[in-house]
């Protein structure tokens, strides 16, 4: 497998093929590790798809929480706070962190290395060319051209991405009429406790949030096409001057600056025979919501473990899945940061729960096993809720941490014991009920995915309902999972 790319979609891509043992060259163009906080906003289910692979907690104590947003008006600062509710049993995270990009990669490097992996900085993909049998890449190394062969090449290079044009695959869209800089820099004269944000349309804005994890802010100014702009200190200090009147405030140093315009794309298709995109190079979106990055991981963690199943012997049409589980929801994406993007040019927006991605799924997808009426719960093709329960043996723990790792997790709630399929390769089985390694104490579990006693519930390696299904459905179930890499 070769994954071109170490952004945060080809990085999350590599944990998940390394923790199940699955060979893999990770290569990317630039000369090291990209060193910019762009995507600083991470969602609730992207929170929990690092709690799976086992980064969430330096991941968290690489950020903090979003603070307050202060705009300066004429008539003094007003403070807007975006809208929060706490944690609950079945939604651990609910939360969006501020992490700057660079500090989410390196602690996904970090994992990565835990597990015996580094990208390949100067190594850039100049050619592809695939069979049946297999994809050869042209790699231009800092000691010359090499020729690789591998089962699957998967394109995670971005929005400008190489393999994507070089398949001749469309990426229709639009620029939606804002360029804007964006910069990393060190600031004297203004507070870290708040997003201060100065201005009201397009033209007047401009922004500093505290890079939490870090000495600096994250400028943002939307600027005019067709103009150079100087993103030097002092061509920010400038602008900034221009824009605020503030002359207390000045630009001392730029870490990493970038001039963009703004788009929203969606490739024609995800995947053209042992070829595959993830990530940027598959849709660009405006920053507006903080999704692009969340999408592209979500991308990743959706196509590792169906790699991984498919190299093991699956049937290889279980790759067509990543098209039709992820394309729909970059489209869907795309839709809400161009929304966001038209309410900001104008005035703060509340980003709603939307942003947060818990409420993304699946239901129309072949991999969603049909669901007996049900009149509670969560349906098939859904997000697997978390739940608080007990082990047999008196330890506190919970469903998420159950879930934790590549397998399948088949749980039975009052059910007994002994109907359970017998034990197969990736897939965990948890019962309550007589003989059950589990106790709903709080009846959490029952509570989150609405179960009549003697009732199923599958779900996927990536946290998301297979199958809800009575005893007697059992058989299907296991059908199922002949045919997604669980034998
Ligand atoms: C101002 C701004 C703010 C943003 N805010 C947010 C936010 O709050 N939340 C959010 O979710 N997203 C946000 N985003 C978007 C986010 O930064 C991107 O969606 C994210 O970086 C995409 O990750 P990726 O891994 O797909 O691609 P990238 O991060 O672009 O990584 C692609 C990698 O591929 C490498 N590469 C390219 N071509 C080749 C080749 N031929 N051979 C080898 N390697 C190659 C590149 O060097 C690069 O390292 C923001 C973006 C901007 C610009």
């Amino acid at each position: 497998m070769i994954i071109s790319g170490a952004g945060a979609a080809g990085l999350t891509l590599a944990i998940d093929l390394a923790r199940r043992n699955v060979g893999f060259l990770l290569i990317d163009k630039a000369a090291g590790p990209f060193m910019g906080s762009r995507g600083k906003g991470i969602q609730p289910r992207s929170q929990e798809v690092f709690e799976d692979l086992g980064v969430i907690d330096r991941i968290v104590a690489s950020g903090g929480e979003y603070p307050v947003v202060r705009f300066h008006t004429d008539e003094g600062p007003v403070d807007r706070s975006f809208e929060r509710s706490g944690p609950t049993p079945a939604e651990p995270y609910h939360i969006p962190l501020l992490v700057p990009q660079f500090l989410t990669e390196r602690c996904l490097r970090e994992r990565l290395a835990e597990l015996g992996h580094a990208p390949l900085y100067g190594h850039e993909l100049t050619g592809i060319d695939q069979d049946d049998d297999g994809v050869s890449a042209r790699i231009a190394t800092p000691s010359g051209e090499r020729t690789v062969r591998a089962a699957y090449l998967v394109g995670a290079d971005g929005g400008s991405s190489f393999v994507r044009k070089s398949l001749d695959i469309g990426f229709p869209g639009k620029t939606l009429g804002v360029r804007a800089a964006v910069a990393d820099v060190r600031v004297d004269g203004v507070s870290t406790d708040a997003w201060h944000r100065w201005g009201e349309g397009a033209d007047t804005q401009v922004s500093l949030c505290p890079l939490y994890g870090t000495d600096m802010f994250q400028y943002v100014g939307p600027v005019p096409f067709d103009v150079d702009i100087d993103v030097s200190a002092a061509g920010l200090t400038a602008l900034f001057h221009e824009r605020t009147g503030r002359t207390d405030i000045v630009v001392r140093e730029v870490s990493w600056a970038s001039v963009f315009s703004m788009n929203a794309r969606l490739a024609d298709t995800y995947r053209i025979g042992r070829v595959l995109l993830t990530g940027d190079a598959a849709h660009v979106h405006p920053p507006t919501g903080g999704q692009g990055l969340n999408t592209g991981v979500q991308d990743a963690y959706n196509l590792g473990w169906k790699l991984a199943a498919v190299l093991d012997g699956a049937p290889r049409s279980l790759l067509d899945s990543y098209e039709r589980e992820r394309r729909p929801i970059a489209e869907a994406v795309l839709g809400l940061s161009e929304r966001l993007l038209e309410a900001a040019k104008e005035r703060f927006t509340s980003r709603g729960r939307g942003v947060s991605q818990l409420d993304l799924g699946y239901a129309d997808s072949p991999l969603t096993v049909a669901t007996p009426y049900r009149d509670k719960g969560p349906l098939a093709g859904e997000r697997a809720p978390d739940a608080p329960v007990t082990g047999a043996g008196g330890l506190d723990t919970r469903l998420f941490s159950l879930f934790q790792g590549p397998h399948w997790t088949l749980l039975g709630h009052e059910v007994d014991r002994t109907a359970a399929p017998t034990a197969r390769k990736g897939l965990h089985i948890h019962t309550t009920g007589p003989r059950g390694d589990l106790n709903d104490t709080g009846g959490h579990f029952r509570d989150a995915y609405g179960l009549a006693a003697a009732q199923w519930v599958l779900v996927r390696p990536d946290g998301y309902i297979a199958a809800v299904a009575d005893t007697a459905d059992l058989p299907t179930v296991e059908a199922h999972l002949d045919t997604v890499g669980s034998w």
